[in-house]
């Protein structure tokens, strides 16, 4: 096994948004496992205090702060907080964001608000945050979690789709913008992965169908060509591997893992 300082991001400190559970909470160990310190927000204290406990029992810095990632004040002040505590950054996960569903003839405006707000502009919001000394150091990794509805459009989620679609819009502006100071930004397109939003995508299936909870899991495994969920330490491991110093020469990019459903 390597000793601690040949692990690979030995020495990194990160920040994982949404990081409290599901895919954000498995990055934010996967990273830790790989050997950076991991900074930690989302709105759920209780949940990102007991991460950040577990991150630190496994022998790395880790700190806490919660903040809602729809609010620009409230991002400029987790931003200050955790570069504080980390004394720096060199990976930025956002992975925070959240799915609705609805049929577009009558689709409530506020719903399509709401997922632009969690689902891109808190990218922008929380990029734009950090940015400042990733450039002054001329190093950085961002890497924002997208989805397959960033790659096809899907019944019932115009304003998902939209923001996911665009997520990879400013990631590749991203890209471009700050090759020169040796940042990179990728973007990491899941399918159904098995987390709590999930969870809540079944209940809602079921609710509105009256199919029972197993057939909506099935279902939506059956969306895949392997027939079953993505875990979320498949995304993470992902995330790892684009957050390594060998990863450099990719950049605008956007790495699908959903079992092979789509190819391009
Ligand atoms: P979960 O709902 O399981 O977890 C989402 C995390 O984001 C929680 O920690 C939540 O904490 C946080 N979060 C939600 N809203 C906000 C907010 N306004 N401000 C700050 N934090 C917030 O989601 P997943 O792990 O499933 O999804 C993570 C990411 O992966 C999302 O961007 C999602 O779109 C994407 N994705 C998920 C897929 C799936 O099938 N699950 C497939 C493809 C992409 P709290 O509520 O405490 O703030």
């Amino acid at each position: 096994m390597a000793s601690e300082q040949h692990l690979p991001l030995a020495g990194r400190r990160a920040v994982v948004t949404g990081a409290g559970r599901g895919i954000g909470r498995s990055i934010a160990l996967a990273l830790a496992e790989a050997g950076a310190d991991v900074a930690v927000t989302a709105r759920t204290v209780s949940e990102i205090e007991q991460l950040a406990a577990q991150i630190q029992a496994m022998g790395r810095r880790s700190f806490f702060t919660p903040c809602d990632v729809t609010s620009a004040e409230q991002v400029q002040q987790m931003a200050q907080t955790l570069l504080q505590h980390l004394g720096g950054i060199d990976i930025l996960v956002n992975n925070a964001g959240n799915a609705g569903s609805h049929k577009l003839l009558d689709h409530p405006d506020e719903l399509w608000h709401r997922m632009l707000a969690i689902n891109l502009t808190s990218v922008y919001y929380v990029s734009k945050a950090f940015l400042p000394p990733l450039i002054e150091q001329k190093y950085g990794r961002i890497i924002t979690i997208a989805s397959i509805a960033s790659r096809v459009g899907g019944r019932y989620i115009a304003a998902y789709t939209a923001a996911k679609h665009g997520v990879l819009g400013l990631t590749r502006a991203m890209a471009v913008e700050l090759n020169p100071y040796n940042i990179t930004v990728n973007a990491i397109c899941p399918g159904y992965v098995d987390t709590p939003m999930t969870d809540d995508s079944i209940s809602n299936i079921s609710a509105r169908t009256s199919m029972p909870p197993e057939k909506a899991r099935a279902f939506l495994a059956q969306t895949s060509p392997q027939n079953r969920l993505i875990e979320p330490e498949e995304v993470a491991a992902a995330a790892v591997f684009l957050a390594l110093d060998s990863s450099k020469g990719i950049t605008g990019q956007a790495i699908n893992i959903d079992g092979g459903g789509i190819m391009s």
